[in-house]
């Protein structure tokens, strides 16, 4: 089952303001002594519409399965609407730098799969600045100020205000990596464990599209 659902990070609309709250302000969660901020690592393809989205979806999670990272079948462990995710299973300790931060045994674990168009920017330290690649100026301003046609659907691309380069706006540079797509991996309280570089290139290579990796603290 993949459904539209939500992720936490809906942000970057003019004035930077949340466009869509889910989750209202977690909870801390309590694991063994140590109390972890909820976070999201969110994995994006970096292409606005995502030909065969579904599609797309429906073959990187049989390969999730496959390799023991997520369950097949999705149960109440995750944040967005209804709460329904892919639990954490034991091959994701093999696909991430720290495994011991990971949150099994936590009620919120999971993969949610958002297949509707959504921005993604990180919550921590987030200015608003975006670069060209082609003529390298500060263009963050007007390229936030342009989501407001980009997620209605009214285009895909953005224009360099000072040179006219005109690409996919995931073509764009942003430090931290922002994303902007109609498909997302959700990865709850997974942030701190950090994904591996090798797993995020696979995952990108299975998928079709290069990716980004935004975290959200919720
Ligand atoms: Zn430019």
């Amino acid at each position: 089952m993949i459904s539209p659902s939500g992720a936490g990070a809906y942000r970057g609309l003019a004035g930077g303001a949340k466009m869509r709250a889910f989750f209202d302000a977690a909870c801390l969660v309590a694991g063994q002594g140590t109390i972890v901020q909820p976070n999201q690592i969110i994995v994006v393809p970096r292409i606005s519409s995502v030909p065969g989205r579904e599609a797309r979806a429906r073959k990187v999670l049989r390969w999730l399965v496959e390799r023991r990272i997520v369950e097949a079948l999705p149960t109440t462990c995750g944040r967005g609407p209804g709460g329904m995710a892919y639990a954490i299973a034991d091959g994701a300790r093999r696909v991430v730098q720290r495994p011991e931060r990971l949150p099994f045994g936590q009620p919120i674990n999971g993969l949610e799969i958002v297949t509707e168009r959504c921005i993604y920017t990180p919550t921590r330290e987030f200015a608003e600045e975006a670069g060209c690649p082609e003529c390298r100026r500060e263009i963050g301003t007007v390229l936030f100020d342009s989501l407001e046609t980009w997620m209605p659907g009214e285009t895909d691309n953005f224009t360099c205000p000072e040179c006219g380069f005109e690409d996919d706006i995931n073509g764009f540079l942003f430090i931290p990596a922002c994303a902007f797509s109609d498909l997302a991996f959700v990865f709850n309280d997974w942030a701190e464990a950090g994904l591996l570089d090798a797993f995020v290139a696979e995952f990108a290579e299975r998928l079709g599209f290069a990716c980004a990796q935004v975290r959200v603290d919720c």
